[in-house]
């Protein structure tokens, strides 16, 4: 009776005090307030068990509870609390080496709070680069439609999804999309057609003025796209021949989510000018933003004048205990092999949910290392997505069911089809399985019922 009391007063401080993130208020609904973890379940505080089949925000890759990792922030907490990166400390000193030698190339890290933080400084950084080499023109950006890139202003304009944009415009000025390469539903007969069109872009826009091309190396959050490896390979060229900066954005598939250690390893003959990352740089144990640029970047900002250094500044960006954290993080990652664990195990779940392709409501299955989508429709010939009811519908199932999925972000109206599904990548074969049994359960029931 009393625990019961204690929990209404947490929902009702809840409703009155806590604004949650990309939440409609919903005064009849309750919030799931988490009350423990273990691995890849946590428990809310009715005591019910849920496999998180999202590692919350596609951050949780080491699953909650491990002591090591919260050892390391305790030690550097005891040790050195804060020291601001205007100066120096040994954890950034360590980390920024290590993020360099796992991208495989020179690179100079600056360290923030956050994804969108990551990418704020990475466009900063690839306009003063570009004024400081010679070319004060090359202002703009492209980033494709259906992307996310964080929710900042300026990662907010790269951003390509009219729904989140929607009452917090005008975008800053600058930011060209184009489509991406798609094949489910694409207007292009390749994703190699869908790189060339970038040239084009850069092209008709003048090169001249082209700072930068941003892209994930598989959308994620707008609804799991994976091109073909030849793809990343094609518009690192053209970034190339025009003097473009290749800016890849690492921030969910960084660290081993997609069967590599980051994502664009996949393809031949890429190695980005700059890399951001965020969320599995630290599996979500504390708030860390990373930039990595090649070193002839950097050397441009170590030019003797006034304002040739990168006048960015971060309070708490590579907090010491954060830059411990991630560390140990990557430790763990390396020791326990998870890269090449998700890459043998990812193969096998997506070909288990590829069966679900046999159904009326799914047009296709996509994944790649521990990253699925499951795109649903209303009608398999003409490709018309899915009601959203039917989408909700599964994912409530799913969670009386005890397992958390997703679906993709506010992309526009009519078009949030997608589930996804991208668990913590320390997941036990037995998560796994229950995790796939159950969303291929639940598919399969609401495709007999058709809503
Ligand atoms: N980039 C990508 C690809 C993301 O998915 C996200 C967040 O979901 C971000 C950037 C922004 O990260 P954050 O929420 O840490 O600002």
């Amino acid at each position: 009776m009393k625990v019961q009391t204690e929990n209404q007063t947490l929902i009702q401080k809840d409703k009155e005090h806590l604004w949650h993130s990309m939440s409609r208020f919903n005064a009849n609904a309750s919030p799931m307030i988490a009350s423990q973890g273990e691995g890849s379940w946590f428990k809310d505080m009715e005591g019910n068990k849920y496999l998180d089949g999202v590692s919350g925000l596609w951050c949780l890759n080491l699953g909650h509870g491990r002591k090591e990792i919260a050892q390391a922030a305790y030690d550097q907490m005891v040790n050195i609390s804060y020291f601001p990166l205007t100066l120096s400390h040994v954890p950034a000193i360590e980390l920024s080496a290590k993020l360099s030698s796992l991208l495989k190339a020179s690179y100079t890290s600056y360290f923030s709070n956050s994804g969108s933080e990551a990418n704020e400084v990475a466009f900063k950084i690839a306009r003063q680069y570009q004024v400081q080499n010679g070319n004060p023109g090359k202002y703009k950006f492209i980033s494709r439609y259906r992307a996310y890139h964080g929710s900042t202003m300026g990662a907010l304009s790269a951003t390509a999804q009219a729904n989140r944009k929607d009452k917090y415009g005008p975008s800053a000025p600058g930011f060209l999309h184009v489509p991406p390469p798609y094949s489910y539903r694409s207007t292009f007969e390749s994703d190699l057609a869908a790189a060339e069109y970038i040239r084009e872009v850069i092209t008709w826009e003048g090169p001249d003025t082209v700072a930068g091309v941003i892209l994930e190396p598989f959308i994620s959050g707008g609804g799991v796209l994976i091109p073909s490896k030849e793809y990343l390979t094609r518009v690192a060229e053209i970034c190339k021949e025009n003097d473009v900066l290749l800016i890849v954005d690492e921030v969910v598939s960084g660290f081993g989510r997609t069967g590599e250690m980051f994502g664009f390893m996949h393809s031949e003959g890429v190695q980005p000018d700059i890399v951001t990352m965020a969320k599995g740089l630290t599996s979500g144990y504390f708030p860390l933003g990373a930039t990595a640029v090649q070193s002839y970047i950097y050397e441009k900002f170590k030019e003797e004048g006034d304002k040739q250094h990168f006048r960015h500044v971060s309070t708490f960006g590579g907090h010491p205990a954060a830059c411990a954290v991630a560390l140990k993080n990557i430790e763990i990652i390396e020791e326990e092999k998870i890269v090449e664990r998700v890459s043998q195990l990812g193969s096998t779940i997506l070909s288990e949910l590829r069966d679900l392709e046999s159904l009326n409501c799914v047009g296709e299955v996509r994944g790649i290392g521990f990253l699925f989508g499951i795109e649903l429709v209303a009608d398999k010939q003409t490709k018309e997505p899915a009601a959203d009811e039917l989408l909700g519908k599964i994912i409530a199932v799913c969670k009386e069911k005890g397992l958390i999925i997703g679906r993709n972000g506010d992309t526009i109206p009519g078009y949030q089809n997608v589930l996804i599904l991208a668990p913590p990548l320390s997941s036990t074969e037995e998560d796994l399985r229950f995790l796939v049994d159950t969303v291929k359960t639940v598919i399969e029931e609401h495709d007999l019922k058709q809503l």
